[in-house]
């Protein structure tokens, strides 16, 4: 059988990081990624569903919600909207229901620093300059204004962007530094190989280390290695330790559990007429992050507020339908509706979103041919979080004269989130997580997860920089230990 001295599976932030610290430190490195492997030409400017379907992989649940998620070389770097955080000291301390720490004692502001700081010289992220915010940033920022709330300048990973706004289809201009401009490079050039369409069905024990099956051109395939790192994401990782479950039975009960969206809860504005000089805004115009980020709720509420790009006709219907506003039509199609729009459109309408230090409400499991679905768990405290918030939200519009409308209605309340936290989450024993402070499964040696599944709750900040920071920490732990 085919061996490797480290093989990782999936190679978004959670699989390229280790694909390039372990080749670096000289180990014989195979990635298997279920996509294919594009190059910045395949990529289009384009809203066609069946494009963007290539560019993220829609997970969409029985109950109708839709999580995103990377699929293909590079995971969702490529598709991702660039914000690089790194997380709050306040985001260190979240506890559960019970009072415990979720995330394991050894995490710290000061521990991470180094991870983080290696992580954003990788990957190029840096504060935007005034003269790189998008105007959807300048206009959601005089709105916070308004209220006396602080914003900020957003850490971004593009340069010299070109404010087309299609960050989200990949950018055609090369100006997002995602993993194949950063650690994939880094990775072939110490001899990793990247294997595209190898889609890994399960994993099981083999003498002194684990055996990854997989499927690659129609045929099924094995290969074996004393280091096995899944990074599949924050869906697809706890689906393939459930398939496996057979092969693994020591799993922790927490596998799937826990799962959570990062708090996010999306809002659109309908700004008044007289509000700043709108004629020079369009609504599609600058990148997909408006480039200002809020930290003026942070401590006191746990949660921050970021502009988005542009809201298109059809995502606003969604809002339209779930808010019942009095500024709003009664309905999302019809004449009315489409006057309606004409009055708002292209000057008048942004969109935003919090992110939160708010508990999941859902499970990930898989169905009976093994592909990922979600199962309800208790939401009281979700809704707890979400009611607090709009009442927040809302009375920033009333005060501003924006007309706040969240952007679904509250039971798919942040399911078009790609924040996919915590199904396989890290922490100090099996009877409260999946995996150990150093990635590793609770009772397989040498088998880890480094992902967004690990991430042990909500952040409050967009999660690319933790999930790398913390790929930087395992796999250095990984080549430490030999
Ligand atoms: C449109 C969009 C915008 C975003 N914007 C931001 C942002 O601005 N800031 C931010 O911090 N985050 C953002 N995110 C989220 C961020 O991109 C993710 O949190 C991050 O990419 C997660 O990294 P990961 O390694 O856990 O998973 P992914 O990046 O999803 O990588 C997982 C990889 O595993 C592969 N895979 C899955 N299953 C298998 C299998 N069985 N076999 C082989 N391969 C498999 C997938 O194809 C994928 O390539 C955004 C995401 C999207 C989709
Ligand atoms: S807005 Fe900037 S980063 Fe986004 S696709 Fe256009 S040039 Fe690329």
């Amino acid at each position: 059988m085919e061996e490797a001295d480290a093989v990782i599976i999936g190679s978004g932030y959670g699989g390229a990081i280790p694909a390039a610290r372990l080749a670096e430190a000289g180990m014989s490195v195979v990635v298997l990624e279920r996509g294919p492997r594009r190059s910045t030409a395949d990529l289009r400017q384009s809203d066609d569903p069946r494009y963007l379907q290539t560019a993220v992989d829609l997970v969409i649940g029985s109950d109708n919600v839709a999580f995103r998620t990377g699929t293909m070389m590079g995971g969702a770097s490529i598709a991702m909207d660039g914000a690089h955080f790194r997380m709050p000291a306040k985001s260190y301390e979240v506890e559960d229901g019970a009072g415990r720490r979720l995330w394991p004692q050894a995490y710290d502001k000061d521990a991470m620093r180094p991870h983080y700081e290696r992580a954003e010289q990788m990957l190029k992220v840096r504060q935007l300059g005034w003269d790189e915010i998008a105007k959807t940033g300048g206009l959601f920022a005089k709105m916070l204004s308004l209220v006396g709330a602080s914003c900020e300048r957003a850490r971004l990973n593009y340069t010299d962007c070109l404010q087309c706004g299609f960050c989200a289809q990949g950018c055609i201009y090369d100006k997002k530094m995602h993993l194949l401009h950063t650690y994939l490079p880094v990775a072939e050039s110490h001899g990793a190989e990247l294997r595209a369409g190898a889609m890994v069905d399960h994993i099981e024990p083999s003498g002194s280390g684990h055996v990854a099956h997989y499927r690659r051109g129609g045929q099924s395939k094995q290969i074996f290695s004393a280091r096995m790192i899944v990074a599949c994401g924050g869906i697809h990782s706890p689906a393939l330790l459930l398939r496996s479950a057979a092969w693994l039975p020591k799993l922790s009960q927490h596998l799937g559990e826990h799962f959570n969206n990062n708090g996010e809860h999306g809002f659109v504005g309908i700004l008044p007429p007289e509000f700043d000089r709108l004629d020079r805004y369009w609504c599609y115009q600058g990148m997909d992050n408006a480039g200002m980020m809020s930290f003026h709720w942070f401590e006191e509420e746990g949660f921050t507020l970021h502009p988005g790009g542009g809201i298109e006709p059809s995502i606003f219907a969604a809002s339209v339908d779930a808010a019942g506003d009095a500024v709003l039509p009664a309905r999302a199609w019809g004449m009315a509706y489409k006057r309606f729009v004409e009055s708002v459109y292209p000057h008048r309408v942004i969109a935003f979103s919090a992110l939160g230090l708010a508990p999941g409400h859902r499970a990930v499991i898989v169905k009976d041919n093994g592909t990922p679905d979600f199962a309800p768990r208790d939401r009281s405290a979700a809704d707890a979080y979400l009611d607090r918030l709009e009442q927040i939200v809302f009375a920033v519009g009333k005060k501003t004269g924006v007309a706040v409308v969240p952007s679904a209605p509250r039971p798919l309340a942040g399911t078009t989130s790609a924040h996919l936290l915590s199904a396989c989450r890290m922490a100090e024993s099996a009877d409260h997580g999946v995996v150990g402070p150093d990635g590793q499964v609770f009772g397989y040696e040498k088998l880890y997860v480094c992902d967004a599944s690990i991430v042990p709750c909500a952040l409050g900040v967009n999660p690319a920089l933790t999930i790398s920071a913390l790929a930087e920490r395992i796999a250095e732990g990984i080549v430490q230990d030999g």
